[in-house]
């Protein structure tokens, strides 16, 4: 971390939280399930897709991820209900993965087989390094029981292409994404033409091996070469999908949709947004470098 980013990053405490909420405004749909049904109803009339999750993770009692678990059933009922085409997304430290992984697991299968009856499908966002080999162990449990349910590769981290390519194996439907947490060197690319490369091919090896995947990216770099690759392979535009977050270059996703291809737009809700706010700034700079950005234009 250099020293300009170290700066913005402990400042983060001292800026005052209606800042924050409205900075936070962009990203998150708000607190309540109302607030998701409304920007999701709008999206989809926008051409888009959705995927939702409640604001929360890293649980410190069990009742918490329980009540997450009841939640998200809410949730799917609200999707189904408005007829909303969105699906959802979860941490498992917000099931539990850090008290008891198989707590975790179980509060996930519970979850699987609510969404199955819809029939819906719930992806298991990739948190930081210390839960990756939890993460794809339960992944590779409840895939046994479950196929509405999918996991996410984090490019930057070195052992990816080995997960990749037991999840080809599978045929698994994962999201690619950058990864948002910055680790250690031993473990992970630092440099950003590193983590691009490796996206690239992570990309190429999961899309010719057929699985479906999350182009999670707003990078247009990555875009136009998923463009290509999508190209080459001759893929129908059913294969996979592009992924953008809520409030992010929403006129990149424009030209993606125009372009053809489908994208879903990740949209979190819920009370906790001012703590999940200031952890993902934490944890990544250039998050933190945005939203100073965005204060100082005004934004
Ligand atoms: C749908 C989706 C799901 C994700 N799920 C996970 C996950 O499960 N685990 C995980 O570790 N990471 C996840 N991420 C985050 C991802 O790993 C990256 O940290 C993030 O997408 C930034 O990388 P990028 O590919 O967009 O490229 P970047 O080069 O970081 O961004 C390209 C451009 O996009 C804009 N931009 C990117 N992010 C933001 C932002 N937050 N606010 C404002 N502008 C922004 C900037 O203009 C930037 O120049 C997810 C991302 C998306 C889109």
């Amino acid at each position: 971390m250099n020293v300009f980013d170290r700066l913005v990053t402990s400042s983060l405490p001292l800026v005052p939280k209606p800042i924050v909420r409205r900075i936070a405004r962009s990203y998150i749909a708000g607190e309540t399930l109302d607030d998701l049904i409304r920007v999701a109803r709008d999206l989809n009339g926008d051409g888009l897709m959705v995927a939702t999750s409640i604001l929360g993770e890293f649980v410190k009692e069990k009742e918490e991820s329980e009540q997450a678990v009841r939640d998200y059933q809410e949730v799917l009922e609200a999707i189904a209900g408005h007829r909303l085409d969105s699906n959802i997304h979860i941490k498992l430290t917000h099931f539990g993965l850090k008290l008891d992984k198989n707590f975790s697991r179980d509060n996930l299968r519970v979850l699987l087989q609510s969404a199955a009856s819809y029939p819906n499908f719930v992806r298991i966002d990739m948190e930081d390094a210390s839960c990756t080999t939890d993460t794809l162990d339960v992944y590779y449990q409840v895939r046994e029981e479950f196929e509405n349910v999918g996991v996410v590769i984090q490019a930057r981290l070195h052992r990816s292409l080995d997960d990749v390519r037991a999840l080809a194996k599978v045929r698994a439907n994962v999201r690619l994404c950058k990864g948002i947490y910055i680790e250690p060197p031993d473990i992970a690319c630092t440099d950003a033409g590193e983590i691009r490369e490796s996206y690239i091919r992570l990309l190429e090896e999961m899309l010719g091996a057929g699985c479906y995947v999350g182009i999670a990216t707003h990078d247009e770099i990555l875009v136009r070469e998923a463009f290509r690759i999508i190209d080459r392979l001759g893929l129908e535009s059913s294969a996979y999908e592009f992924q953008m977050l809520h409030g992010v270059l929403p006129d990149l996703r424009r030209a993606i949709l125009d372009e053809g291809h489908r994208v879903r737009v990740g949209v979190p809700f819920g009370p906790s947004w001012y703590a999940y706010s200031i952890r993902r700034l934490r944890k990544n700079p250039t998050i933190a470098r945005y939203v100073m950005k965005a204060m100082l234009s005004g934004g």
